[in-house]
């Protein structure tokens, strides 16, 4: 008998896949590989919020326990998927210089914003007000690191299939789908969780972002550049620039709107030619309060749901992954932050509309 069925592969399904390897359980991954909010994503491992100047939640935390968890990856499968890169934070005034200024004196920012800002361009990008560097962030190559993991699994632990939700038998003590055995299965199906029978009483928004992908020979591959759009090298003269931030569609599909809004922030930050090589839209699993979904079903105890990534699922993932094993095999409490508990009265109402 398997561990644990995983339902959805983008970076919870391969997180948590992760966290059984490394403890030798055995496991099935099955996923659509269709409408990937990870495959689609920049890749972007940043604990800092730029907009505002503020550390994000438990942001250092949780990077301290992500870059190992990239490095052994990497000496596991002798392959570089984690980009060190600093972000260049572009400023359009002499108050966004301040602002700076002040923010990386403070505790929990100055060891990742660098106080000196520099006020030379940038190649490629528009002087404006000059820029500031963020460091100890980078790129995940979030494809590159799905697809290695896939390929050195064995078939019998992955099947590209779209889980069907009427097949799971459930027991008390296992579950069993179409002839697989295992003690638990996990929901990671990101946004796909709305069309969950189980898990869908939470309040998963959702937030569409569209993004570019754009060929651009004079902007350097070294750094990420972030004013109003993040750009961010993805191969040569290659670039990623996004995101829009949409909670009224939630649909899949690019939008006008979407490409002029992308293309009139891009227009105030680089003053290089480019071509747009690609335009793609997915929906982040955002949650009502901002925070993680993690725990185990009110009625069934091998049910789990590990979910509401939101915008940093680099950062937050591999963390959040061990909770939940920890949660699943030695019954260790979740943090309540994350816990889905707090969710209860949802489900003791789920006709409520919520969202
Ligand atoms: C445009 C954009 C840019 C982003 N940029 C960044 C960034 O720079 N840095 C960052 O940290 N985060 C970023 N994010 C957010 C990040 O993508 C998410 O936090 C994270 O990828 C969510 O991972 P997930 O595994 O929960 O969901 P997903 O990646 O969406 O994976 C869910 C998987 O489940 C599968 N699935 C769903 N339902 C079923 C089913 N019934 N049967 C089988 N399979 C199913 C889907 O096919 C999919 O493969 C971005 C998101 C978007 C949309």
């Amino acid at each position: 008998m398997k561990h644990s069925i995983i339902v959805g592969f983008g970076l919870a399904g391969f997180h948590y896949a992760q966290q059984l390897k490394s403890h030798n359980k055995d496991f099935l991954i099955i996923d659509t590989s269709q409408n990937s909010a990870s495959r689609n994503a920049a890749g972007i491992c940043n604990p800092t919020v730029l907009k505002r100047y503020t550390i994000a939640w438990k942001g250092a935390e949780f990077l301290k326990y992500a870059m190992p968890k990239y490095q052994s990856f990497e000496a596991d499968f002798k392959t570089q998927v984690f980009h060190s890169l600093p972000i260049q934070r572009c400023f359009f005034s002499a108050g966004e210089q301040n602002s700076w200024s002040v923010a990386s004196q403070e505790d929990g920012l100055k060891e990742f914003l660098d106080p000196i800002f520099q006020t030379n361009s940038l190649e490629g990008i528009k002087r404006n007000f000059g820029y500031g560097s963020v460091h100890n962030v980078g790129r995940l190559a979030i494809n590159e690191l799905l697809e290695t993991f896939l390929t050195h699994l064995n078939t019998d632990q992955k099947l590209e299939s779209t889980f069907d939700y009427t097949a799971l038998k459930i027991h008390d003590d296992k579950v069993s789908y179409k002839g697989v055995e295992a003690k638990n299965i996990v929901f990671c199906e990101g946004y796909g969780l709305k069309e969950n029978p189980w898990f869908n009483y939470l309040p998963l928004i959702g937030s569409k972002g569209e993004y570019l992908k754009i060929k651009a020979t004079e902007l350097s591959q070294e750094q990420i550049i972030k004013g109003g759009v993040f750009i961010s090298p993805i191969e040569k003269d290659n670039f990623w620039v996004g995101a829009t931030f949409n909670r009224d569609d939630k649909s899949n599909s690019t939008s006008e709107k979407g490409l002029q809004w992308i293309l009139s922030k891009l227009e105030t930050l680089i003053d290089c030619p480019f071509e747009i090589v690609h335009h793609g839209a997915q929906i982040r699993p955002t949650v009502s309060d901002r925070r993680p979904l993690l725990g185990n079903h009110p009625l069934h105890n091998n049910l789990y749901v590990f979910n509401g990534l939101g915008t940093r699922g680099v950062l937050m993932a591999p963390l959040l992954s061990s909770w939940l094993y920890e949660f699943i095999d030695f019954k260790k409490e979740l943090p309540d932050a994350v816990a889905i508990n707090r969710f209860e009265t949802y489900f003791c109402n789920p006709k409520k509309t919520y969202v």
